[in-house]
């Protein structure tokens, strides 16, 4: 194993995952990929009061759609199981413990009474963060005040516990961030968390800590949120031993509102109707109450669009570059190119990514969706066909939705026709000119290819003398029902002759011509 580079992304499973643990996922798999090693799935769900059933499902789903396989995951298993924190309980004790014994955390026996009262204690004391600390740990009720033989006899009466970190009162903890270089605090800053909670669960901490090193972590990569938290580890790394094999650390920059005003949340998303997490999903609030998490992937945003978006919330190649697959971000990706301060969601630039894949996208691979808008309509049409409207209709769109959306002329005659374009431009000219373009269309013996469209229609124009301009958007509306589009000829020659012949009959037959 020696050097492989080993990460991890460690979500918990508390409800849909944000759109900014998409981007943590994905930062993680780059820089795996990038440098050969191995991505890790772990699924920290040690709290179980914040557990909420389906969230894990939710977080797969979302990474299997993103692209992001991991080498290593509870459902794929590893070297280094189990990959889900709450079936590696043990574990975790048996380092508590360690970490008891050696005299760097102690049995706290302090019931949330007596914590309240301490914290209006120093509240009332004007102590600005009233905190479990190195100076307030002397006045409470833990394995540091009592005796010996006090604590022996509440351990074995199975009084409730937790185990505290015992944060020394004067020391520099410092790591080397590889985004934000050195960080340094002071542990008088610091309180002595608690590392094992009372119901025998280690919390985020101490569990962190301990995977990260058994699991041979070589780098953690994760949400700024995280950095106050890193201090601690770095504490818990060195009493555990573990200092001269402790990861590197990574603290990437938050996703900011559009308006770089905070954090982005799901309000935003609702606020301006733009999704910000990355499927669908529909989770218990606060509240216990279901609320709906809109996706990216239902607004109809292709994967690789969506992963080039995100990949670029933060990081940047150092070029003009702005398009890239999967591959090409493994090749451009590096740590070093993360900037340190918030990136501003912009849901604009979404659509643009989006817009740029749907076009290159080859249309065998996007039939498929309109395949599905045409049975949910009762419609539909061979492939050959399909993919031609595809071909015509992708430079305009926006989402694969789009395509079945401004596409259906080409499934059903228009029942009603564009009144601005009929005001304007549905005239006897016009008309004079589709009854005998019908004509020559309906006697045409080849077939109706777009240019042959576009021939018969200039000898008509040229026989009555009548300018191109003029009458083109008549002819379109005839066809289509709109003013405007893509290229018609190409419209017309996908319908077929029978289409058009009937098309031009019904508007003459049903657009009033007006006095002019
Ligand atoms: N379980 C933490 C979370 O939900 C993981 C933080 C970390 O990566 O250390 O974000």
């Amino acid at each position: 194993m020696g050097n492989e580079v080993r990460v991890r992304f460690a979500p918990s499973p508390t409800g849909a995952l944000h759109i900014g643990g998409v981007r943590t996922a994905l930062y993680n798999y780059l820089f795996a990929k990038k440098n050969k090693g191995k991505f890790i799935l772990r699924i920290e769900d040690t709290d179980q009061t914040r557990f909420v059933e389906g969230a894990e499902q939710y977080i797969t789903e979302a990474l299997d759609w993103v692209g992001i396989v991991p080498d290593e995951s509870p459902s794929t298993g590893g070297d280094f199981g189990p990959y889900r924190q709450s079936e590696r309980k043990p574990m975790y004790k048996e380092y508590a413990q360690q970490l008891v014994d050696a005299g760097h955390a102690y049995y706290a026996f302090d019931t949330s009474e007596e914590l309240t009262a301490m914290r209006e204690r120093l509240t009332a004391a004007r102590v600005a963060q009233p905190q479990y600390n190195s100076i307030t740990r002397m006045q409470m009720k833990n394995s540091l005040t009592l005796s010996e033989e006090e604590v022996k006899e509440k351990l074995a009466s199975g009084a409730p516990y937790v185990i505290r970190l015992k944060v020394p009162r004067k020391e520099e903890v410092r790591l080397k961030d590889m985004i934000r270089d050195w960080v340094m605090v002071h542990t008088s800053q610091m309180d002595d968390k608690v590392i094992m909670k009372s119901d025998g669960m280690p919390t985020y901490h101490l569990a962190n800590v301990v995977d990260d090193h058994l699991m041979q972590i070589t780098h953690v990569i994760r949400g700024e949120e995280w950095l106050p938290s890193a201090p601690l580890h770095v504490l818990l790394y060195k009493y555990l031993g573990w200092e001269s094999s402790m990861p590197q650390f990574a603290h990437l920059p938050l996703l900011l509102k559009p308006d770089g005003n905070g954090k982005l949340s799901k309000r935003d998303g609702d606020k301006h109707g733009f999704p910000v997490f990355p499927i669908d999903g529909t989770f218990p609030n606060k509240d216990g109450d279901n609320e709906q998490f809109n996706g990216f992937r239902e607004a109809g945003y292709l994967p690789d669009a969506f992963t080039n978006f995100i990949a670029l919330l933060g990081w940047n190649p150092g070029t003009e570059q702005e398009i890239f697959n999967m591959e090409g971000l493994v090749e451009a990706f590096s740590v070093e190119r993360v900037g340190k301060s918030g990136a501003k969601f912009d849901i604009n630039k979404a659509i643009w990514f989006n817009q740029q894949y749907l076009k290159v996208k080859p249309n065998s691979e996007l039939t498929g969706f309109l395949k599905q808008a045409l049975d949910q309509n009762n419609l539909s049409a061979s492939d050959e066909k399909l993919e031609r409207i595809i071909e015509l209709m992708k430079e305009r769109a926006t989402y694969p939705q789009d395509l079945f959306e401004q596409g259906k002329f080409f499934f059903s005659s228009p029942n009603e026709y564009d009144a601005k374009t009929v005001k304007k431009k549905w005239n006897e000219t016009a008309v004079g000119v589709l009854t005998q373009y019908r004509e020559v269309v309906g006697a045409l013996q080849e077939e109706l290819t777009a240019d042959k469209a576009k021939e018969l229609l200039v000898e008509v124009l040229e026989q009555l003398e009548v300018p191109m301009g003029k009458v083109m958007p008549a002819v379109r509306l005839s066809i289509t029902g709109f003013g405007a589009g893509p290229d018609l000829m190409e419209i017309i020659s996908i319908l077929g002759k029978e289409a058009v012949v009937e098309r031009i009959g019904n508007a003459i037959e049903s657009i009033p011509l007006k006095n002019e």
